[in-house]
């Protein structure tokens, strides 16, 4: 037997095994072509035996036929990068990869699922119903409101500060950024299943961000209102495949609470622009240093 003696062919489909870092069941050598149908959790992957990997192979030829007839109704961002899950509302499939290169669920297979703002839940679906949680992501975001004011106030003061002796700015001066965590980090989705390879299956998606270098809380949440739009519309997505007649339930203030955020929204901003006014009025000798420095801490509630 030389060095590079022939490998047996694969097992199942007595295709050529790869040189390269070839797969095993059971010890035994299987092509790529088979190995690339495994879609399942990495436990029971690991567990396959050469028996239960036949079996699998029967079930990715029925799948097959479900991929077949899939007809995309809807794409829906789902994960990090550009990973979406497509829709078939009319036969009630979905498939996690824009593709259909994955296992396509039936709707019936998925037995609840739940979506958090880092720990605290947000939706939660299954037979019994639908909840929608109220959020603390809008009212969090607003609490930072002083902070960034407070940050803008001081980098402007500061540029300020700069162009005071030669009344120039000097870019060469370290440039101060904003750097406070979000009010939440991810939206954590978690799907729970009544299938034969498939439990649960996990993804987080980006929650907004804060501008590091022109942060704004009206901005923030107008990005997270799109992000919440998106989360909706997967929502919606899953209960029309899995759990279509199940009753809706809105457990806190919801809709009301969003309503109110808007009305909450206005001072900060209004502040700014107040500051800026009285800040005119310093500078043409109006009011003193003392006066605009009592009217900002009035106008920033500090
Ligand atoms: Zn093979």
């Amino acid at each position: 037997m030389g060095l590079f003696s022939k490998k047996p062919p694969c097992p199942i489909c007595g295709g050529k095994i790869s040189w390269f870092l070839p797969s095993k069941i059971e010890g035994e050598y299987i092509c790529d072509t088979c190995h690339n149908k495994i879609d399942m959790e990495t436990d029971k992957e690991s567990q396959l035996t050469m028996q239960s990997f036949r079996e699998y192979l029967t079930f990715y030829d029925q799948n097959q036929l479900l991929k077949d007839q899939f007809v995309i109704s809807e794409r829906i961002d789902f994960g990090l990068w550009d990973t979406k899950i497509i829709f078939d509302y009319q036969n009630k499939l979905f498939c996690l990869s824009k593709n259909l290169d994955k296992t396509v669920f039936e709707g019936k297979q998925l037995k609840s699922f739940i979506i958090k703002e880092d720990s605290a839940p947000l939706f939660e679906g299954s037979a019994a119903g639908l909840r929608r949680y109220a959020s603390t992501v809008p009212e969090r975001a607003m609490a930072l409101a002083p902070q960034i004011s407070q940050f803008m106030m001081n980098r402007q003061m500061a540029r300020a500060m700069d162009k005071l002796d030669d009344g120039k700015a000097n870019w060469s001066a370290p440039r101060q950024y904003f750097d406070v965590p979000e009010p939440f980090q991810v939206f954590n989705v978690e799907l729970h299943f009544d299938h034969p390879y498939w439990t649960v299956i996990k993804c987080d998606m980006d929650g907004p961000r804060f501008d590091n270098n022109l942060p704004d809380v009206n901005g923030y949440i107008r990005s997270y209102q799109r992000s919440i739009g998106e989360i909706e519309k997967l929502v919606t997505a899953f209960k029309t495949v899995a759990f279509p007649e199940a009753p809706d339930q809105s457990i806190g203030h919801g809709a009301a609470g969003a309503q109110a955020v808007h009305t909450t929204m206005a001072p900060p901003v209004d502040a700014i622009g107040e500051i800026k006014k009285y800040k005119t009025l310093m500078e043409e000798g109006i009011i003193s240093q003392q006066e605009f420095d009592a009217k900002k801490k009035q106008l920033l509630g500090i």
